[in-house]
Formats: C-alpha cells, structure tokens, sequence
C-alpha cells in the first residue's frame, strides 16, 4: 500500500490525522505531511484508507500494490 498525497488539494483541514492520527501528521500549519510508508498490518491499512475517506478535499489516495 501507498499513500500519495496531493499536497496542493490539501486544505488543512486536519481530518484525516484526526481520524488516523497514527498514519497522518499535520505540519505546524496544519497541512498534512507526505507519507512515506504505512505500517505493515491490518490496523495500519484501515486507518490509512480512513483518514483518506475523511478527507473533504480527497487529497488522499490510497495505492493498492500487489506484494
Ligand atoms: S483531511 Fe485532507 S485537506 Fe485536511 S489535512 Fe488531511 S489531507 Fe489535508
């Protein structure tokens, strides 16, 4: 799984690190930061595609990759 992140969609809204505070960190601005790998585990993936749900902006999208 990847994470890209459309930095300039991204409004600051902060809902996906409110959501998946594990997965996304929001600069000091509130802006969320790239992510540059999500933990390898069940947990770790839902929450990465539920902080992208989350999104207003779909900033978020979430690469399924075959292993
Ligand atoms: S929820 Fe979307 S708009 Fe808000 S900080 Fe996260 S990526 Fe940016």
């Amino acid at each position: 799984m990847r994470v890209r992140i459309d930095q300039a969609a991204c409004a600051g809204h902060g809902q996906c690190a409110a959501t998946a505070p594990d997965v996304y960190q929001l600069d000091d601005d509130g802006f969320v930061l790239p992510v540059t790998s999500v933990a390898d585990s069940e947990l770790a993936r839902e929450h990465a595609v539920d902080g992208a749900n989350a999104c207003p902006e779909n900033a978020i999208t979430i690469i399924e990759e075959s292993a």
